[in-house]
């Protein structure tokens, strides 16, 4: 029977993998990816070659130590980039940029330009100049701003951030040049995601060097945060992710019964790549090569049709924006594929989510990883105080770090039984733990060089290769010489939790610092004592964060209130603990943000969670009442003619005829009822004007109620003929590769 589900169907299951025109040698073979790595990318050796000597000198100056950029810089580099792009075919260019709203921005300006003559004649020629590319001024109104800059002041801007370098974006039929770039308003405050990651970045080298320098590394000048991002996705056919009103307005299937097969084979993980998938990544990597992105790995996730692709790690601001961009080519090649790729935490009911986990760690100016136990009993003492840091950072600012990974999407991903649960404890390993429990009883403090070499020469650098033991259970893992900070969602802009967790660690090295400089007055000259007696304070006061056990069990839970570890089981939950404990002013006091932009990145958090979980409730309401209960009404219509053609025997309630009408019944009962309840109730918070409390009602009332209504449509799923059924379901999505 021809139908857009039996179609879709066909569509999916008769496509074939499709082949790109990728560069190939005189002999056929692919290209080594090292001869186009980086081709769409304006970086510094290309710089070198079109700059005047003193002028690329001093934007290497600007980058390596902030000096501030000339216009004179900027005016040769506007038009070294325009002479590069334009010869690679880019007919425009824009100010690239991450607003709030979760995405990435762009306003494309042509390079074309009239030059009127003296003789008053036009000559069109291309442009870019320095103040163009220096800074450009969207149409701001339409971006959320949280109140700070209200819409008849609508100006904002979009400033160059030259330690990214630009890159052309390939479209069907030409290219344009991106210029990464911070979006600012007009009074200097943050719009953005990129610049608090920035001004983080900022001020964690300033405290990490000026602890370094009291452990006696006096040379390093600068220390940057490294990140590492594992990207987890979905992947579904084009045609059956159009049949879905949910994927399509939400990205999340709002209903759906589960398939008999989930995940239980556990068959997928690891597996085989199918044909059509793979062939998408190896177009994929070729577009992110291309932009000098250095995706390592790609493998089949957990769950049926879920993947992932993690990079080389970079510095963070350059390796979240490679992230962020890699999430946007990654939509786009997914479409030639007929895939539509999904971010979605959480896009089905009864399988895995997805995340995106960062890897974290602290790298100097010498590219020494300081999270890296090192070699030498110095370097073993370093890593130690740094592991210190960290520890420090997750408790002291556990309730900032949960706001910062929080999200209506994320909420159903946490905390259940896939993902790290809600409350945020460290992972170190069992070796880790070992030594810091004979720190904290005091072994160290008594003889704190020979303990160091114990540990330097015997253990430490064994740990690296010993940390296989993987907790999956753990939101913050050491995982050898960096962390992974498992509960950032896959949707997420990593530039939000990085920068929190950059000024967690950074106010830590802070308070540190000036510990440690007491105790170095106090002790006269013995540093290492004063570090060992520092480090016992500090492990044993973070003490409670450390947890290695099963961090899905109840007992966890219980142990964790215990230990007064906060539980903020969702999103409205974290962002009023946030707004009661001020969770987010050691973010003002180090600089990061200032009181206007706390306040503004909360309320458009409240908004996106109003406005999410709304958008939720009003599809699920629409999908119930037009496509599943017109196909129940024709079910019943034909189940009830079947029962009259057989009278006598449907009148009996125990009757498997019987049976099926009444179950069909009051699953339509239900449903209607649910959505006539979930109507009443939307509009009843809605009519509340404190929008906190509507965050809290909808995730503690509507959301359940929306569970009643989805469980009433699976029933009927279930119960109606195969043919009747509107909507492409759970199997032929995620089994039909
Ligand atoms: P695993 O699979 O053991 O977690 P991988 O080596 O696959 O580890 O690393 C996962 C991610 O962590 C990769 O993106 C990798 O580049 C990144 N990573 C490795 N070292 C660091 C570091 N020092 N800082 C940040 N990220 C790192
Ligand atoms: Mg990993």
């Amino acid at each position: 029977m021809s139908s857009p589900r039996n179609e879709a169907r066909r569509a999916a299951m008769s496509r074939q993998p499709r082949t790109f025109d990728a560069p190939r040698l005189p002999d056929g073979h692919r290209s080594p990816v090292s001869t186009y790595y980086g081709r769409h990318v304006l970086d510094l050796l290309k710089l070198r070659e079109k700059l005047p000597r003193e002028t690329y000198q001093s934007l290497l100056s600007t980058l390596r130590s902030g000096t501030p950029l000339t216009r004179e810089v900027a005016e040769s580099v506007a038009s070294a980039a325009r002479e590069w792009a334009v010869s690679h075919g880019a007919t425009h260019f824009t100010h690239w940029f991450q607003p709030m709203t979760g995405l990435t921005a762009e306003k494309h300006d042509a390079f074309v330009d009239l030059n009127i003559t003296m003789s008053g004649e036009a000559r069109v020629l291309e442009k870019l100049s320095g103040s163009q590319l220096w800074q450009s001024e969207p149409d701001a109104s339409s971006f959320p701003s949280g109140g700070m800059r209200s819409t008849f002041e609508a100006r904002g801007y979009t400033a160059w951030d030259p330690s990214v370098p630009m890159f052309l974006v390939e479209s069907a039929n030409g290219r344009t040049l991106c210029i990464p770039s911070a979006y600012i308003s007009y009074h200097g405050d943050s719009l953005d995601q990129k610049t608090p990651l920035l001004r983080s970045n900022e001020v964690l080298s300033k405290h990490a060097t000026a602890f370094l320098k009291l452990l006696g590394d006096v040379d390093v000048k600068h220390v940057s945060a490294t990140l590492g991002v594992e990207q987890e996705y979905f992947l579904v056919d084009r045609a059956q992710f159009t049949l879905r009103p949910d994927l399509t307005l939400t990205e999340k299937t709002l209903l759906g019964a589960s398939s008999p097969r989930h995940q239980q084979f556990e068959d997928h993980y690891f597996g085989s790549i199918p044909p059509r998938v793979i062939a998408f990544m190896e177009e994929l990597e070729f577009e992110l090569y291309r932009l000098g992105i250095p995706i390592k790995t790609r493998h089949n996730e957990v769950a049926p049709m879920q993947f992932e692709m993690a990079p080389i790690f970079e510095d963070a601001n350059l390796g979240n924006d490679h992230n962020v961009l890699a999430m946007d080519i990654a939509r786009k090649v997914a479409l030639r594929h007929d895939f539509v790729c999904l971010f979605h935490e959480k896009p089905y009911a009864g399988i895995n989510g997805s995340g995106k986990h960062c890897n974290w760690s602290m790298s100097t100016d010498r590219g020494e990883n300081l999270l890296d136990p090192g070699k030498t009993p110095h370097q073993n003492l370093r890593f130690l105080a740094f592991l210190a840091v960290c520890l420090k950072a997750v408790r002291d600012r556990s309730v900032a770090l949960r706001v910062a990974v929080s999200g209506a999407n994320n909420d159903l991903r946490l905390g259940a039984n896939e993902a790290p649960p809600a409350i945020l404890s460290v992972f170190v390993g069992e070796q880790l733990t070992s030594i810091l429990e004979r720190m904290i009883a005091g072994e160290a403090a008594k003889d704190p060089e020979h303990f160091v070499l114990e540990m330097g020469v015997a253990k430490l650098p064994a740990l690296a290769k010993d940390n296989t033991d993987r907790n999956r259970t753990s939101p913050f893992a050491f995982t050898g010489n960096k962390f992974e900070f498992r509960a950032v969602g896959s949707s997420a802009n990593c530039a939000v939790p990085m920068s929190v967790l950059n000024t967690a660690a950074a106010s830590a090295l802070a308070e540190m610092t000036e510990r440690l400089q007491k105790k170095l007055v106090a002790k006269g000259a013995n540093r290492d004592v004063a570090v060992a007696e520092l480090l016992r304070e500090v492990f044993t006061e973070t003490a409670s964060v450390r947890f290695e056990g099963n961090g899905y069990s109840d007992e966890w839970k219980a142990e964790a209130e215990k230990r007064g570890l906060p539980n903020l089981a969702d999103t409205p939950a974290a962002l009023a603990a946030a707004k009661k404990a001020k969770a987010n002013q050691f973010m003002v006091e180090m600089g990061v943000l200032s009181e206007a932009e706390v306040d503004a990145r909360f309320n458009i958090a409240i908004e996106r969670y109003l406005k999410q979980v709304t958008l939720e409730a009003e599809t699920l309401a629409e999908m119930v009442t037009t496509q599943v209960i017109p196909a129940a009404e024709k079910q019943l219509a034909i189940t009830d003619a079947a029962a009259r053609a057989l009278a006598g025997t449907a009148g009996r309630k125990d009757s498997p005829y019987g049976k099926r009408v009444k179950a069909l019944a009051d699953a339509v009962e239900a449903a209607l009822t649910g959505v006539e309840s979930l109507q009443a109730k939307l509009q009843d918070v809605h009519g509340s004007h404190d929008e906190l409390k509507a965050c809290v009602r909808l995730g503690s009332e509507v959301r359940p109620l929306m569970a009643e209504v989805r469980a009433a449509a699976d029933t009927i799923e279930t119960l109606v003929e195969d043919e009747l059924w509107p909507l492409p379901k759970y199997r032929e999505m995620l089994f039909v590769k």
